[in-house]
């Protein structure tokens, strides 16, 4: 304490010596107080000041009570005090709560002592030391504490604390469940008591692995409990400091569940619960990794179910959907444990015949695979019979990639269906050039019609009786530039397969209604024309307002169109064909059917669908002055025609004698290369078929 200039320093001097106040005033990190009998202060340093906020002249003579003591304290101070110097019961050490000048409360440990002076006076020295920043520590500490208990409860994991060979230093966990009965009393032992022999082996094997990467990592496992198995994700966080291992475990069965049900989807067909296509394939290549490092085969089985469409169409998606689950159950058992059965989509499934040295096997499989669909199928008590088609592709002579005998196989399925299905098909290079032909021409096809590739001809169409050309049938030609001229027999059906025909047919509607307006206003005389309509085609909305815009626009009644479709297109029984027929029929437009012979025959089809025309197949008027069964079969047909009122047409008429006949069998029209071949809308007009026909007849008739 420097010498001060005022009474109550004067006082002081008196106190305690020179020395230790020197000591005192040397350290202002330590408050210390003296008070004189009255509890008066005589001595007050650097350190008082700075904790409670009087200057030592401020404090200097004021009494104790009313510098630091809470109002709340002071009589008990004030007795503790007297209570020292009259009985010398001493005031013990004691962190206490006091008052700054400010009005706020100041957290001291304070120590007292009493002297007597040289004078038999008693003086009390408070030496106070600040516990602000300790109590801040300490409310610091809890309030981490509360919050790591909240976020514990709060979270479902488990913490572990645990030395580095796995002892429990500490855990916690909000829901024992995991734990079991084993959770007692964890703390000392190792935390692999948790688990069951082999799962502890698992679980320190991935710890060990974790921590020798020394910061943190994860990894899972799988947990068994009396009800069936839990997963867990443990998280590990190595603490160098102290050699110690936090781990965190989650329960993520449910996570592992969703993310099963997903890999399911992703993977499994959800009618048939087969492989789908994507895991098929996959297993394939695999199959063919294994194939080539044990020099063995495999076998790629494209199996399609026959007709299946018609069923679907006919007695409904739901009969449809319990077919597929039913054919999907049959082919599993057909096929050896370990081969695949996947399903590709719609009514085409896969099989993976694997590890094979000969076609031994591929045929028994195949055998018990159509032998599977020989017993009928039981649909809520209706009985089905279903076949399927077979084709088959092996590793490694039919292609060396999964994609190619995918490819190959189901090539070989579209022979097995030429052959009358129901039966199985190899694979062969043959069968890869036609397809290697038919992609070529899907190709080119693409953009043919915007390149001016097609071209329609017309083919004239003759009245038997009166020799004069009555119409024409518009039949498509194309023409490319890589593939030369290709033939509709050919492009025709790839055309319908792509989706092509829908607009590839508009065009020929198009151009065969334009050609009749020009065709009619040059001869001033009114002619039919007949089109030939895809099954395809019907499929597409906007088919009947395109056919009646195009009448309209290029000014042809609806009488004098003639559409020619196949039976093919009526098998079916699709609704959408007759709704479509019907439409065509309700405006007056006419309806042939084509090719006539060559399929079903059905007469029930031609009363059906109200057929106007019906044109008998070249192959019967090609026989018919030949061949009994022929001349027999046209005769019957035109006859069985005239009964119904329908208009027989003969088609390919290549001879006099043929249209001989067909004159005395009572035919009505007739087309063939005998008048004329298909030609060009240009040819036709300036040709004169009427003068060429005339001709003929004439010198036929002087042959009579
Ligand atoms: P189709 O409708 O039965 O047409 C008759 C086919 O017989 C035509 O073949 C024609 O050239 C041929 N032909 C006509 N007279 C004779 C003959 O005296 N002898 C012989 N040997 N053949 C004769 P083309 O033009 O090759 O057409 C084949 C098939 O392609 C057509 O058979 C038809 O089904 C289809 N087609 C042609 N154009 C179209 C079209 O625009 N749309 C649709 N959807 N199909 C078409
Ligand atoms: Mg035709
Ligand atoms: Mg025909």
């Amino acid at each position: 304490m420097t010498a001060g200039k005022n009474d109550k320093q004067v006082s002081h001097q008196f106190v305690l010596n020179d020395s230790l106040h020197q000591l005192f005033d040397s350290v202002d990190a330590i408050s210390v107080q003296g008070y004189d009998e009255q509890r008066k202060v005589i001595y007050w340093n650097k350190g008082s000041e700075r904790l409670y906020g009087y200057s030592q002249e401020e404090a200097m003579g004021e009494k104790l009570e009313a510098l630091i003591i809470p109002d709340e304290f002071c009589e008990s101070v004030i007795n503790a005090h007297r209570a020292w110097i009259d009985s010398g019961f001493e005031i013990p050490a004691s962190e206490l709560t006091l008052r700054h000048k400010a009005g706020h409360d100041v957290f001291v440990f304070s120590s007292h002592v009493m002297f007597v002076n040289q004078y038999g006076t008693r003086q009390m020295y408070c030496i106070d030391i600040d516990l602000k920043d300790l109590r801040h520590a300490q409310a610091q500490v809890s309030f981490k504490e509360h919050m790591l208990e909240s976020v514990f409860d709060a979270i479902p994991d488990l913490f572990f604390l645990v030395k580095s060979n796995g002892t429990v230093i500490d855990y916690y966990s909000s829901q024992e469940g995991h734990l079991s009965s084993k959770s007692s009393d964890l703390i000392g032992k190792n935390i692999t008591t948790l688990y069951t022999k082999a799962e502890a082996k698992d679980f320190q094997h991935q710890m060990v692995g974790a921590l020798s990467q020394k910061s943190h990592s994860r990894f899972e496992y799988e947990y068994h409990l009396s009800g069936g198995s839990k997963f867990f994700e443990a998280r590990v966080r190595y603490i160098e400091k102290y050699d110690q291992v936090m781990v965190i475990m989650r329960d993520i069965s449910e996570q592992h569940q969703s993310a099963e049900l997903i890999r399911h989807q992703a993977y499994y067909d959800s009618l048939t619960s087969l492989p789908n296509r994507f895991l098929a394939l996959d297993r394939l290549s695999q199959s063919l990794v294994e194939s080539e490092r044990n020099k063995e085969k495999t076998a790629v089985l494209f199996l399609d179910l026959d007709d299946f469409k018609k069923i679907n169409d006919s007695l409904g998606h739901e009969v449809g959907d319990k077919l597929l689950i039913q054919s999907a159950n049959r082919l599993n058992q057909a096929v050896r444990i370990g081969d695949t059965v996947g399903r590709l989509g719609g009514d085409e499934f896969i099989v993976l015949i694997k590890g094979i040295n000969g076609q031994q096997v591929v045929l028994k499989t195949i055998e018990s695979l159509l032998q599977a669909f020989r017993s009928p199928f039981n649909l809520d008590g209706r009985e089905l019979i279903l076949t399927a088609s077979i084709g088959v592709a092996v590793y490694p002579e039919d292609g060396k990639t999964a994609s190619d005998l995918l490819r190959n196989a189901d090539t070989a399925m579209y022979r097995a269906k030429d052959r009358g299905r129901n039966t199985h098909s190899f694979f062969t290079k043959e069968m890869n050039v036609i397809m290697q032909r038919r992609l070529e021409l899907e190709a080119q096809m693409h953009g043919a019609l915007e390149r001016q590739e097609f071209e329609v001809y017309y083919q004239p169409q003759i009245e038997v009786k009166s020799g004069s050309v009555i119409g024409a049938e518009a039949l498509l030609r194309w023409h490319n530039e890589t593939l030369g001229s290709i033939n509709p027999d050919e492009f025709i059906p790839v055309a319908e397969q792509t989706g092509m025909i829908v607009p590839i047919g508009e065009f020929v509607i198009d151009q065969a209604l334009r050609f009749l307006n020009k065709w009619q206003k040059k001869q001033k005389q009114k002619y039919n024309i007949a089109v030939n309509l895809s099954p395809r085609q019907f499929r597409d909305e906007g088919l009947f307002s395109f056919i009646r815009d195009k009448l309209v626009a290029m000014e042809v009644m609806p009488c004098q169109l003639e559409l020619e479709i196949t039976e093919g297109i009526l098998l079916g029984g699709q609704g959408y064909i007759q709704k479509a027929l019907n439409k065509i029929k309700q405006i007056g437009i006419r309806l042939a059917m084509d090719d006539f012979g060559t399929g079903y025959s059905s007469l029930g089809y031609l009363r059906q669908f109200d057929f106007d025309v019906l044109k008998i197949d070249r192959s019967f008027i090609q026989g018919i002055t030949t061949n009994q069964a022929d001349y027999d079969l046209v005769k019957a047909t035109i006859a069985m025609s005239r009964s119904l009122d329908l208009s027989v047409v003969a088609e390919g008429v290549e001879t006099l004698a043929q249209l001989q006949m067909l004159d005395e069998l009572g035919c009505d029209v007739a087309q063939g290369f005998y008048f004329g071949k298909p030609i060009s809308g240009k040819d036709l007009m300036d040709f004169g078929v009427k003068d060429f026909f005339l001709q003929s007849h004439r010198s036929f008739q002087k042959d009579e």
